[in-house]
């Protein structure tokens, strides 16, 4: 069984070079194989990108010290496509891993 959720989320980032601020709106979909494995893909603008965290460049001064703040849900995020509290479950599970 495969199980597949889509999250819409605005991630803040912050440059702790300039102060700079800014947010960006990523598509966040999960997909599990019902093994114990799992991918993850990040969507911007429908295309993949790299993770929101990782390898940001800063659009004021191209510093790469960047500090990707808490994602914030925009509408309706972390509903799961397949019903089921298992789903809710494993959301909240990946939460806790990634101290988001
Ligand atoms: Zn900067």
């Amino acid at each position: 069984m495969r199980t597949t959720w889509t999250s819409h989320e605005s991630w803040a980032f912050e440059c702790l070079n300039c102060s700079a601020a800014w947010t960006e709106e990523l598509e966040i979909r999960r997909c599990a194989d019902g093994h114990g494995n799992e991918a993850v893909v990040y969507e911007r603008g429908g295309h993949p990108c790299m993770t929101p965290w990782l390898d940001r460049c800063c659009t004021a001064c191209q510093s790469q010290n960047v500090k990707a703040l808490a994602s914030r849900p925009v509408a309706h995020a972390e509903v799961p496509r397949a019903r089921g509290g298992e789903d809710v479950a494993m959301v909240f599970h990946l939460r806790r891993m990634h101290a988001w």
